[in-house]
């Protein structure tokens, strides 16, 4: 179902204006508005699904789909050899800011561990 005050349902319709970098019947890929990484790009699926904890069986399908975009993502960027690193913030604690369930696709620095 799609909400229609989410900023990323927007982005899917064409409302509002993301640099896309890549998109099939499924997902969609752009990059993040304040980056926070050389390459920040973040992955969402074109249905709307608030958080991680509102995904049922019937989704497993499209969250492969969202980890095999990264996957592609990351090579076309050049950043497969050296690495990446993929996110999903869930709920307030990890600081989920957009309701609406996004991977993080991280990379072209080296990233910390713990990620604090
Ligand atoms: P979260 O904190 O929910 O995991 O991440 C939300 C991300 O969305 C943030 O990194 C933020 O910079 C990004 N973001 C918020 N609004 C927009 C927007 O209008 N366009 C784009 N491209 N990114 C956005
Ligand atoms: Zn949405």
């Amino acid at each position: 179902m799609e909400s229609e005050r989410c900023i990323f349902c927007e982005i899917v319709r064409g409302d509002l204006p993301a640099e896309i970098i890549y998109q099939n019947d499924k997902v969609i890929a752009f990059r993040d508005i304040r980056s926070q990484a050389p390459e920040h790009i973040l992955i969402i699926p074109k249905e709307h699904i608030p958080t991680l904890n509102d995904l049922s069986t019937e989704h497993k399908e499209l969250m492969g789909e969202i980890f095999l975009a990264a996957r592609d993502i990351a090579k076309g960027l050049g950043l497969s050899e050296d690495g990446y690193r993929t996110v999903f913030n869930c709920n307030k604690n990890a600081g989920q800011e957009v309701y609406h369930i996004h991977l993080h696709l991280l990379g072209g620095r080296i990233f910390k561990w713990p990620p604090g």
